[in-house]
């Protein structure tokens, strides 16, 4: 205890941030507090009024109220946000996923203030967030791209012309897209001015920007992504791949690491490939490529330039404390491992517990009344949640986390579905019956799944 203190009381001497202010809520916010916690740093956690008796805000070292329920008032409020992390003496702001993580203004507006922000420089977030960009920066430094139109489509008598040229089925997609949200599918000319009407007002609505781009709709892809950690002393590494083809309404709910479709070598050349792009970018901090793989093809699709929900299955595979990293190199370190020190072992699952319907994916709200949380071997559970709390309709369904590894992917599942049997979570609906069909579905257990899987499987099982 006495040198475990000591070693804590030195770290902090060298670490340039020594209190961090967590700009999120649930269980992102408690398992950033946790790496911040185990490198010694001071944590200040924000809430809205509703929030004030959430986990993040108990764990936390201090707390500032930020505003409203209404995440606009309160987590999204900037000014509030800014002004928390300096009264409270904070040296820098983590923003999570969701909220302001992808907000160029926000994390330049955080710099001015003299803070650190730990994740990109504003001009990677903003280059990135316009898909546009990213895919034209990308496919100019070699990396293969969903075949569509260069760059955005603002009539419809273009747009119809190239939608020809790439060959229906043709997505429409929202270039400041996010969530799955401002994209559709055009199956044939009949149906193309409406998807590309209505995806040029979702997009309007959702994002304040209605420009949207073309793709040829691939028909049995998977999601394939590749993370990759990058310092300033240009070291970049990738950690390999997750496969999160499981889907519903384009947006994940079930992840795996590594995924069964890629050999070693592919994996290596192509990951060292996205990482020297990533590094000839000048990007820094963490990251993710998304890409589809199809027919033994890669097609990139967008870069989220902040921390995943899925980041655990990597960390479980490879060992390495990916928002210990991020935080450590936002402070001016050196990336801990290098990429021949990066070893991949056994397979990680992660299911997404929602606060939604498992048939209608409606969102669900109200007091956990019984709450018991999985453990035992390989079983690790990242979630906000304790017995009474309340799940609020205000923010994000993702209300926990079930990550599962093992040696290999026939003994992660059997896991998963022990894990899945013995969690209890009563008072609201959750997608675990979802994922306990999913985890005995034959091609689920065989591997054999692409995007449009869960689609398929709801409509044969409702
Ligand atoms: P968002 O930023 O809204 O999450 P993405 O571009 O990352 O949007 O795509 C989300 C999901 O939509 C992908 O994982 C995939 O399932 C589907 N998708 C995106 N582009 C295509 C495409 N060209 N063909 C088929 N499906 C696609």
């Amino acid at each position: 205890m006495g040198i475990r203190l000591l070693l804590l009381s030195n770290l902090k001497e060298f670490l340039m941030i020594k209190k961090v202010l967590i700009a999120n809520r649930g269980e992102i916010a408690v398992r950033i507090l946790r790496a911040c916690k185990d490198l010694g740093m001071q944590t200040v956690a924000i809430h809205s009024t509703a929030d004030a008796d959430a986990m993040h805000v108990r764990l936390a070292d201090e707390s500032v109220c930020v505003g409203p329920p209404q995440s606009r008032n309160s987590y999204l409020n900037i000014p509030s946000v800014i002004s928390a992390a300096c009264v409270s003496g904070a040296d820098a702001i983590h923003p999570g996923f969701g909220f302001l993580s992808e907000n160029s203004t926000f994390s330049h507006m955080v710099e001015e203030h003299g803070l650190i922000f730990i994740g990109p420089k504003a001009n990677h977030i903003a280059m990135m967030g316009d898909k546009i960009t990213a895919k034209k920066t990308f496919a100019n430094l070699g990396l293969p791209t969903v075949p569509g139109s260069n760059g955005a489509v603002t009539n419809i008598g273009k747009a119809l012309k190239i939608a020809d040229e790439i060959g229906y089925p043709v997505l429409v997609k929202a270039a400041a897209g996010g969530g799955g949200r401002g994209m559709k599918v055009a199956r044939s000319k009949e149906d193309f001015t409406e998807a590309y009407e209505t995806a040029r007002r979702e997009a309007g609505i959702a994002f304040g920007n209605d420009s949207v781009y073309l793709e040829k709709y691939l028909s049995n892809p998977r999601h394939i992504e590749f993370q990759i950690i990058v310092d300033k002393f240009g070291n970049c590494v990738h950690l390999g791949e997750r496969d999160c083809s499981l889907q519903r309404r384009n947006q994940k709910i079930w992840e795996e690491a590594l995924s069964l479709v890629l050999t070693s070598d592919l994996r290596d050349s192509f990951g060292r490939k996205i990482a020297a792009a990533v590094k000839d970018v000048g990007y820094l901090g963490v990251g993710t490529l998304e890409f589809l793989y199809e027919n033994k093809n890669f097609y990139f699709i967008e870069m989220n330039t902040r921390i995943q929900v899925e980041h655990p299955i990597t960390e479980m595979i490879t060992g390495i404390d990916i928002v210990r990293e991020q935080i450590l190199i936002a402070g001016g370190d050196k990336l801990s491992v290098s990429q021949d020190e990066i070893k991949f072992s056994g397979h990680a699952i992660e299911c997404r517990i929602n606060a939604e319907n498992p048939e209608t994916f409606f969102p669900s709200s109200g007091t956990i009344t019984n709450y018991h949380c999985p453990g035992g071997p390989g079983i690790r559970v990242d979630s906000a949640l304790y017995n009474g709390c309340k799940v609020l309709p205000y923010y994000d369904s993702l209300i926990a986390k079930l990550i599962v590894h093992a040696n290999d992917r026939e003994q992660c599942l059997a896991r998963l579905q022990r894990a899945l049997r013995e969690y209890v979570i009563d008072g609201i609906d959750t997608l675990i019956p979802l994922h306990l069909s999913l985890v005995n579905d034959p091609s689920i257990i065989s591997g054999d799944f692409d995007i449009h899987f869960l689609e398929r499987f709801h409509k044969e099982s409702v």
